[in-house]
C-alpha cells in the first residue's frame, strides 16, 4: 500500500480501524500513518467506483442525520448552526463578502441556510449527489448541481467561497481534490472547510472511524494546502471537546446515529431561526483539541 497523500510505502500502525457493521468494505483495516508525511489513514486503498457503490447502497446517511425536510431547516439545527459559525468566522477574518458561494457535499442545505443568513446578497450553490436536496434549494432561491466535485466544471474560477464540510476526509484522492477545488476559486476567492480533528487523543475516543479515508490532524491539513500553493488564512480546532467519557457512553448506545439524534433533541430548543448569531452545540468555540478542524485558505498571491 502507498500513502494516500504522498506515496510513501512506510507507516506506524497506530491501532484497529473502527467500521460499523453496516460498512462492510472497511472491516478488518489498521489505522496508520504514514512515516513521511504523518497522514493518519486506513491501510487500504479504494476505488472511486468501490467508494461510490458504498455511498449508494450501504453508507447510512439518513440514520446519522434523523433530517425531515418538510420542517427544514427546523429539523436539523445543529447543521444551521455549523452554518452560522463558518459565516461568522469569515466575518471575524474581515474577508471580502462573497458574491458566489458553493457548497459541495451540501447535505439537504442545513448548512448553505445558516450561512446564507450572513451573506443574504450571495449567490449559493449546494452540490449533492442526492436528488432529494434540490426541491428544498429551489424554495431559498438557490441553485442545485447534481454530483459531486467532476460535476461543476462551469463554476471554475467564479468561487468566491468553497465550502466543504466533512468531505475532505472521504475522498479517494486527496491531492487531486485539492487541486479540482483550487481551480473553482476565484481570484479572491476562499476555502472553507471543516473536518474531524484526528488527533491521537480524538481517535482514541472516537467511536467511529468509517468511512473516512484520510484522517487530517492540524499539521497534515496545513501541509496539503500549503503544499499545492494555498496561504492558510485561519487553521484551530472548533467545536465540542472529546472526553473518554463519550467513549464509554457511545459504546453503550452502539451506532453514532442515535448518539447524533440524542444529541438533537437535548439541544436544539434554545437556538433561533430568526437570529443569525445564535449558534448552538458548541460550534463557535475554537482552540485546545476540539473534534473538529476548521481552516479558512486561498490562493497564495504569485
Ligand atoms: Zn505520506
Amino acid at each position: 500500500m502507498k500513502c494516500h497523500l504522498c506515496n510513501h510505502t512506510e507507516f506506524d500502525d497506530l491501532m484497529a480501524y473502527r467500521a460499523v457493521s453496516n460498512d462492510v468494505i472497511f472491516q478488518n483495516s489498521r489505522l496508520v500513518k504514514c512515516k513521511r508525511c504523518g497522514l493518519n489513514q486506513i491501510n487500504r486503498t479504494f476505488t472511486q467506483a468501490t467508494l461510490t457503490d458504498y455511498y449508494q447502497n450501504q453508507y447510512d446517511r439518513d440514520s446519522i442525520y434523523q433530517v425531515s425536510p418538510e420542517n427544514f431547516p427546523k429539523d436539523n439545527l445543529f447543521s444551521v448552526s455549523r452554518g452560522r459559525a463558518l459565516a461568522k468566522l469569515h466575518q471575524k477574518l474581515a474577508l471580502p463578502t462573497p458574491k458566489t458561494v458553493c457548497d459541495l457535499g451540501c447535505g439537504y442545505g442545513h448548512l448553505l441556510y445558516g450561512f446564507s443568513q450572513f451573506f443574504p446578497q450571495a449567490h449559493y450553490t449546494g452540490v449533492e449527489y442526492d436528488p432529494n436536496t434540490e426541491a428544498i434549494l429551489k424554495r431559498l432561491n438557490f441553485d442545485f448541481k447534481l454530483g459531486g466535485i467532476d460535476d461543476i466544471d462551469e463554476l471554475r474560477g467564479k468561487v468566491d467561497v468553497l465550502i466543504t464540510s466533512h468531505v475532505f476526509e472521504h475522498v479517494v484522492d486527496p491531492n487531486q481534490f485539492v487541486d479540482q477545488c483550487k481551480n473553482l476559486l476565484s481570484p479572491q476567492g476562499v476555502f472553507i472547510w471543516e473536518m474531524p480533528n484526528s488527533d491521537p487523543f480524538n481517535l482514541a475516543c472516537e467511536r467511529r472511524h468509517s468511512p473516512h479515508i484520510c484522517l487530517w490532524d492540524i499539521d497534515t491539513l496545513r501541509k496539503v494546502l500549503e503544499n499545492h500553493g494555498l496561504t492558510v488564512l485561519f487553521l484551530d480546532t472548533a467545536g465540542k471537546k472529546y472526553s473518554f467519557v463519550d467513549s464509554l457512553e457511545k459504546g453503550i448506545i452502539k451506532t453514532a446515529g442515535l448518539f447524533i439524534q440524542n444529541m438533537f433533541q437535548k439541544e436544539t430548543n434554545n437556538i433561533s431561526l430568526s437570529d443569525k448569531d445564535a449558534i448552538g452545540f458548541k460550534l463557535d468555540l475554537y482552540g485546545n483539541n476540539r473534534r473538529n478542524l476548521r481552516v479558512i485558505a486561498r490562493k497564495s498571491d504569485k
